[in-house]
């Protein structure tokens, strides 16, 4: 193409420079060189505009970087600030060990609770028992005491019965009664009789004085002259 080209240029050269004359010939290369030089010129002050919005634009990006890298390091932690959290973590740390202790110690606490606990029920336990023998010996005594009141008061009562069947038999010798003859209370007691006054059963019984022969006896089982 261009070897093609060059034989058709310089044909063209030829023709033009022979039908043109030489101040023309000046003019045109003259007007040549000046179109070329504006064209260089042009050219090389766009490119010098581009540099110039290139330059524009990474300072630009330079500016942005700076505000952001300061923006960045305003971000960062101040070093009172490191300290305070530095100090908080330590305090974490030591309550943590502390919650471990008291951990332990909790359940420590609970385990003697729970023996302590054990301890009160066998405690309780042995208190029952006592409490439970003691009512069975306290009971025991009662009925003891009962039968030895009981003994008393018969005694008291066949002491009554034997007075009583004194009077009968000298009530029956001196008022010449015979056997089964039935004294009467007022033959017997009286502030003139044989007994100043009628003796009591201490355990509430009633005499009967019976007739002459016949033992005096009292209300209440047990209570009778051998
Ligand atoms: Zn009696």
């Amino acid at each position: 193409m261009i070897s093609a080209g060059v034989p058709a240029g310089h044909a063209l050269i030829l023709f033009v420079s022979r039908i043109l004359d030489d101040a023309m010939k000046i003019k045109i290369v003259f007007g040549l060189v000046t179109a070329l030089l504006a064209g260089a010129l042009a050219w090389e002050f766009h490119t010098l505009q581009q540099v110039q919005d290139e330059n524009a634009a990474l300072q630009q990006q330079l500016a942005d970087l700076k505000s952001a890298s300061a923006a960045s390091s305003s971000e960062t932690v101040p070093p009172e600030e490191l300290k305070r959290l530095r100090d908080e973590h330590i305090e974490l740390m030591r309550l943590r060990g502390e919650y471990t202790q008291w951990q332990k110690k909790s359940a420590s606490a609970a385990s003697e609770a729970e023996k302590l606990r054990q301890d009160v029920a066998a405690a309780r336990r042995d208190a029952d028992q006592k409490a439970e023998a003691l009512a069975t010996e306290t009971t025991r005594r009662n009925a003891e005491v009962a039968q030895q009141q009981a003994r008393a008061q018969a005694s008291v009562c066949i002491n009554n019965l034997v007075k009583i069947n004194g009077a009968k038999q000298q009530w029956a010798l001196e008022a010449k009664q015979p056997v089964g003859a039935l004294p009467q209370d007022p033959d017997l007691f009286g502030p003139t009789r044989y007994i100043a006054q009628k003796p009591v059963c201490p355990d509430g019984g009633v005499y009967t004085l019976n007739a002459i022969g016949v033992a005096p006896t009292c209300s209440v089982a047990g209570h009778t002259l051998p």
